[in-house]
């Protein structure tokens, strides 16, 4: 047995259901990519991407070069594409290990080319197109210059053509995604004619790989569902109400242990600034873990956890690296006995979806924030 306090296990099972389900969704010749930044959405990039390969999958997305690199070294013939900024200064870095950029305006293809003509090599670029996210791309008015730039710059290779979706996961409206998909259609002929034919073409993530087939092209970026996590409400419940077919899986469970039980009179104050009393005579439990670990603030006399397969109500503040909860209903709390923050015993389930709601925020941003530091288990 592992002897950690707070730890993050990650389904091997659930992970491969969740790859099998969403390729099921595919065209045969359509390239699965598993977006694997924010340390694999917080469930362990070393991990899942293991994992990942085990289920056949050879193309990953990570945020950063540096990832990029860690991904090279454990995978060397991945194809790996980085999806957010790269300094001018990494490009080479970037080139010796055949990792794709996301590029979208002048200054990042001349320095590609620059370096490509350095080390001799074709600089392997996905151009970014702007669709109306706002986000990276270039912009309409600026395709033709960068289509020019493309064709003189005889060393920088467009693998892919890209754009991302704003509005696809928080809109049954389809018409704001179908308006970005046309643009993006458009830009692909003007690239195409012009002699710049990339070999993949993408702009599907999640939600709009389970709800838009039509717009999975030949590639496609599967984030949070391969987690097994909806990307909204919204997607969740248009799968369930018009017989779309994806089953997700949860892929993570964390998960700490009891570091002390005590018994508190009616009245006594829990943890910082007294924010809390006992409502009535009861056991607590303290928990080695908190908002250091991820575990919000704003989790606060709010979130509960399953201790026992009974739910326990996180009483006061959680402090830094601990937190107390209630187990006066747990039959004969233990200390080391365990605690799910998040995930499933017995009939109980904490989902990432649960306590988003109650920090205000979504699950993304739930699991991507749980300490990288903490250990991830495969089971
Ligand atoms: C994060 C990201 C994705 C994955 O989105 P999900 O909703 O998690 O599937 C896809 N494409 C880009 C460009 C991203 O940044």
């Amino acid at each position: 047995m592992h002897a950690h306090r707070t730890w993050v296990e990650v389904s091997a099972r659930a992970l491969g259901s969740n790859i099998a389900s969403l390729q099921a969704l595919l065209d045969p010749e359509a390239r699965f990519c598993a977006v694997v930044k924010a340390n694999a959405y917080g469930h362990g990039l070393r991990e899942v991407t293991t994992i990942a390969r085990t289920n056949g999958v050879d193309t990953f997305a990570v945020d950063s070069i540096d990832d990029a690199l860690q991904l090279r070294e454990w995978g060397p013939s991945s194809l790996i594409l980085v999806l957010g900024y790269t300094m001018f200064d990494r490009y080479k870095d970037a080139l010796r290990a055949n990792i794709h950029l996301t590029l979208y305006d002048k200054e990042g293809i001349e320095r590609a080319q620059g370096v490509g003509l350095e080390l001799a090599r074709p600089f392997p670029a996905h151009i970014k197109i702007e669709t109306g996210t706002n986000r990276q791309g270039v912009h309409p008015q600026d395709q033709d210059d960068i289509i020019r730039l493309l064709q003189r710059s005889t060393m920088v290779r467009v693998e892919g053509l890209s754009t991302h979706f704003a509005n696809v996961e928080d809109s049954r409206n389809p018409e704001f995604a179908t308006g970005q998909y046309l643009k993006f259609q458009k830009a692909r002929s003007r690239f195409v004619d012009a002699g710049i034919d990339p070999t993949w073409k993408h702009c599907a993530c999640s939600a709009a790989i389970i709800l838009y087939p039509q717009t999975h092209l030949n590639f496609v970026r599967a984030g949070i569902s391969m987690y097994g996590l909806w990307s909204s409400e919204i997607v969740e419940d248009t799968v369930r109400t018009q017989g779309f077919s994806c089953d997700l899986q949860p892929v993570l469970t964390w998960k700490s242990r009891i570091a002390q039980v005590k018994t508190v009179a009616m009245g006594e104050p829990i943890g910082y600034g007294l924010s809390e009393a006992m409502k009535r005579s009861g056991r607590i439990a303290v928990v080695p873990v908190g908002y250091w670990d991820g575990y919000d603030r704003g989790f606060s006399s709010k979130s509960e956890v399953l201790i026992k397969g009974t739910r326990c109500k996180v009483l006061g503040r959680v402090c830094m690296n601990m937190m107390m909860v209630d187990v006066s209903q747990v039959a004969q709390p233990q200390k080391e006995d365990e605690v799910i923050l998040l995930g499933t015993d017995g009939l109980h389930r904490i989902s990432a979806d649960d306590l988003a709601k109650t920090a205000q925020t979504i699950s993304y941003e739930v699991v991507t924030r749980i300490n990288p530091l903490l250990p991830r288990v495969i089971v």
